[in-house]
Order: structure tokens, then C-alpha cells, then sequence
């Protein structure tokens, strides 16, 4: 039976990531996106893209195309909002003025909200001498009680005004599914500023405005945005909006417990994308980074399983510390999970390649299928895709002089596996080119010429065909080289019988 009390979520949510697009979508911001992308997946709710572009100046469209299109790859699809539509557009703030405008009105008519005439610089001086006094810097409440007529006068004047909302006493709370019950006296908080002074809405009063209206029944973000959450309840008081719940998420640290910046290598999607790590695999980390599956010791899951245990009650408030190695482990194992035929088609593997100068700009289909054959050899050795061409020296290297290992030309030089080399050798020659059954026959009829075998008739053989002393399947490998030396890439791929010739040359 599906659980859904066991989610926190009775029914189905309608959640929403309302990024602002003023930089490249990093590592918690996605997140946020992933555990709301979760919830409305795990109660069959909604999941909304709202854009938060109020900061005209550091809002960039490239910034928007980037953030859908990292959330696109990584699998979080949206059903409501920018460029999906839906019933409570539109879905970009900045499209919004006239909304927030509407309910400001309202709200002054209701004297629910005021005009405040301070200067920056007032505000400002009151600002510090409360410092210098040890009090919590707080708007003074100078002009909630100008009478009609005063505020009359100064509007008369042309006095340029914000809009504030007019706190009520007592205490506000909220029980965040993360952090638990958080309650404050009102007295500590300042009027919020609802509309500036050029008449612009603030964050606060635009996010209010939109999660009401867009009946998001859960807020879940970044704890950076705990300290605003009092003033957004009482904002929805004002208003006569129902509250909804609010989830948030504990800030990602770095392995040293700073806050995780770029010092720490890698932190936007755009950056993990271009290094290769696979999207399922970026996913599967960052559902780790402050939630853990019931099942103990369960890591590697597919969005869809961790859709069917995803839990806000499973999410630390402790901080979550961003660990690249653990990523890196991840990001292997689904390396070796997908085809090398996949990574290519799907993942785009080829493009490394193609940078390194390795392959064609364009490769043709043969040339990508043998890719993929390249890359199933060499993917058990990388992190990340963007390391393949360096492990790769094995299929393209040996431009001018062969790349041969200090030990390999010592075993060669030994008799008996020297023997074994040329015996090989010989019987490659016989032929124009190899397939794995000539290799098989080709080696046996080496063991019964040489009395070898195991250890001391596979390794010079490797050795003499590759100049390493360990290294991938041999069979696969001389099928890539044959095969590859046929291709017409940019970096030759050597036969096996130029290799041969190459090596015992060296
Ligand atoms: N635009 C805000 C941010 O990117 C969203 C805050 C919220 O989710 O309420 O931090």
C-alpha cells in the first residue's frame, strides 16, 4: 500500500523551486529543487518552476535557459509554470507587478500595511545607535501612527514612501517539517518592507503573494531562509492566506565544514555536466545530502525508487557535507552500470574524444560504435567521462616511439617470456588480421610451442601487444585495435601486427 502519512504528505502537494536566475544553478539550490521534484512525485502533487527574477540587474535570461535546461537533464521535470503554463500564472515574478500592486492597495486600505516616509539615512542613524547600544537593529515603528492628515501632507509634498506591513503583538510560529517548532515575539521583528520606494515588491511580500495564490501547500528550501519565515506568516495573516508548511533544507558544507564554494572544486550542475558525471548519478548524490533511505545502508537508486521512499521526516537538520569522493564512487558505479554504447548515444562521451583530437569532429556511426567498445575497456578506470581520452593511451597511443613499460621490457628480455612475445608474434604474422577466435587458437598453439601457461603465458602477451603489464580484457582489446587501425581517425590505431612489430622493435 502506498503510505503517504509516512511522507509527511497527506495529499497531493503542490510544491515549487522558484530559483532566481542571477548565476549558474549550484549544488544546494539543486538540490532544494530535488527534494520539492521528490515530494510531488511521491504524493502525485504538482511541481512548479517559478522564476524569481525581482533583481532586475543581476537576473540574466541566460541564466533562466541554463536552469531549465540543468533541471531537464537531471530528470526534474515540471508540470507547472515557466513555459509549461498552468492555471495560476504567470510564472516569472517580473511578470507579476500589477498582482503585487493589487494586493498592496489592499492591504493599505486595510490599514493592514503603512506608508513609512523614513529616509535611508534615518533608518540608517536608528540603525546604529540601537547597535551601539546593544539592541537588535529594528525599525522603530516612527510612522505606523501618523494620522491621516500627517500622511496626507507628506504624500502632498511628494515624499517618497515604502510600503510596511503593519506586525501585530504576541508571537508568530511555525513547525518546520526539518527544524521543529520555531516561535518569536513579534516585538523582534521590523515592519517589513512590502513595496520599496520606486515601488518595487521585495522578495518577502512577492513570495507570499505567489505561494498564496499558487496554493503551494509546501515550501521547501534552503535554511538561508528560516530567519524570513516569521515574516512571511505574519505577511499571510495580513492577507487572510492559509499558512503552508515549510521544510528547510540545512545549508551543504564542504569536507573541511566551510560553506561549499568553488574552493572546493566543482559546485554548479553545469560544471558536474561538463565533467561527465552522469545525471542519474548527480541525482542519486544529492538525494543523499541531507536524507537517508530507511533501508540502512541502501545508496544506489534511480530517482524512481528513491521517489517511493523519499520522507521529509528523513531529513537532518544537521548540516549535509558535500563529498566529492563519495560523488565520484557514485558517479562509477553508474558508469559501469551503463553500456559503452549508451555513454556515447546518450551521454555524449564521444565529445571528449573529439576535443582530444582522437576522433573525427563529426564521427560516423562506425566510428562511434567502436567508440563505444573503447570506452566499455577503459570505463572501469575514470570518475568521470571527461577522464577517458587520458586512459586511453592504451588504444591511441604509440605516435613515433611505442609507450612500453620499464617493467614490460624487462620480462621481455627474460628467455622463456621473450619466447612466448615472438612465438605470438610469429603466429599473428601468418595472419593478414586477427579475430578473437584466431587469438584463442593462436594462443593455445603458443602454450603447447612453449610449455606456458597462466601468469607466465597471458602476461607477455599482453605485454607484447599493449607494452603494459595489466590493463583490460585482451581479447576485446585486439578486436578494438583491429578494428580501430581500420577506422580513419585523426590519432592512428595501431593493428596488432604493428604493435607486434613496434614493441619487439623497441
Ligand atoms: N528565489 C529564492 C532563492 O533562490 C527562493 C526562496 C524561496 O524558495 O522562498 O533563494
Amino acid at each position: 500500500m502506498e503510505t503517504a502519512e509516512k511522507s509527511g504528505i497527506e495529499n497531493p502537494a503542490r510544491v515549487r523551486f522558484a530559483p532566481s536566475p542571477t548565476g549558474l544553478l549550484h549544488v544546494g539550490n539543486v538540490r532544494t529543487a530535488l527534494f520539492n521534484w521528490l515530494i510531488a512525485r511521491r504524493s502525485k502533487g504538482t511541481f512548479i518552476l517559478r522564476i524569481e527574477d525581482t533583481d532586475a540587474e543581476r537576473s540574466k535570461p541566460e541564466y533562466e535557459k541554463q536552469l531549465k535546461r540543468d533541471l531537464e537533464w537531471l530528470g526534474l521535470d515540471w508540470n507547472e509554470g515557466i513555459d509549461r503554463g498552468g492555471d495560476y500564472g504567470p510564472y516569472r515574478q517580473s511578470d507579476r507587478y500589477d498582482i503585487y500592486q493589487e494586493h498592496a492597495r489592499w492591504l493599505l486600505e486595510q490599514d493592514k500595511a503603512f506608508r513609512c516616509f523614513c529616509t535611508e539615512e534615518e533608518l540608517e542613524r536608528v540603525r546604529r545607535r540601537q547597535l551601539q547600544n546593544n539592541e537588535t537593529p529594528r525599525y522603530s515603528g516612527k510612522c505606523r501612527q501618523l494620522s491621516k492628515a500627517e500622511v496626507q501632507a507628506r504624500l502632498d509634498r511628494g515624499i517618497p514612501y515604502t510600503l510596511r506591513l503593519r506586525v501585530r503583538p504576541g508571537t508568530v510560529g511555525f513547525s518546520d517539517l526539518v527544524f521543529g517548532r520555531i516561535e518569536i515575539e513579534t516585538a523582534q521583528i521590523s515592519d517589513p518592507v512590502l513595496m520599496r520606494s520606486d515601488h518595487s515588491p521585495t522578495y518577502n511580500f512577492c513570495c507570499v503573494i505567489d505561494d498564496f495564490l499558487m496554493k503551494i501547500t509546501h515550501v521547501i528550501r534552503g535554511d538561508g531562509h528560516l530567519s524570513n519565515t516569521h515574516r512571511q506568516i505574519l505577511i499571510y495573516e495580513a492577507l487572510g492566506a492559509p499558512v503552508p508548511q515549510f521544510a528547510h533544507l540545512s545549508t551543504i558544507l564542504g569536507p573541511d565544514g566551510q560553506k561549499l564554494s568553488k574552493r572546493h572544486g566543482a559546485t554548479s550542475v553545469e560544471e558536474f555536466r561538463r565533467q561527465g558525471y552522469l545525471a542519474e548519478a548527480l541525482a542519486n548524490y544529492l538525494s543523499l545530502l541531507g536524507w537517508s533511505p530507511p533501508t540502512e545502508g541502501q545508496e544506489v537508486m534511480s530517482l524512481q525508487e528513491i521517489t517511493g521512499q523519499f520522507d521529509l521526516s528523513r531529513v537532518q537538520k544537521s548540516p549535509a557535507i558535500f563529498d566529492t569522493a563519495k560523488l565520484n564512487w557514485m558517479n562509477r558505479t553508474y558508469i559501469n552500470k551503463t553500456p559503452g554504447s549508451s555513454l556515447v548515444k546518450d551521454e555524449g562521451a564521444d565529445r571528449y574524444f573529439i576535443d582530444a583530437g582522437l576522433i573525427p569532429s563529426q564521427p560516423d556511426e562506425q566510428v562511434r560504435n567502436w567508440l563505444a567498445r573503447v570506452i566499455d575497456l577503459l570505463k572501469s578506470h575514470v570518475d568521470h567521462l571527461d577522464q577517458l581520452p587520458a586512459e586511453s593511451g592504451i588504444v591511441f597511443g604509440f605516435e613515433g616511439a611505442p609507450e612500453i613499460d620499464p617493467e614490460v621490457r624487462d620480462m621481455l628480455r627474460d628467455p622463456e617470456a621473450g619466447a612466448v612475445a615472438r612465438e605470438f608474434a610469429r603466429l599473428v604474422e601468418e595472419k593478414e588480421s586477427i579475430t578473437a577466435e584466431d587469438y584463442r587458437r593462436i594462443v593455445a598453439e603458443v602454450k603447447t610451442a612453449t610449455k606456458q601457461k597462466g601468469r607466465n603465458l597471458f602476461h607477455p602477451i599482453r605485454g607484447v601487444l599493449t607494452g603494459r603489464g595489466s590493463g583490460p580484457d585482451l581479447e576485446s582489446l585486439i578486436a578494438v585495435y583491429e578494428e580501430g587501425s581500420r577506422l580513419n581517425l585523426p590519432r592512428k590505431v595501431m593493428s596488432c601486427h604493428e604493435r607486434l612489430r613496434a614493441i619487439l622493435n623497441a
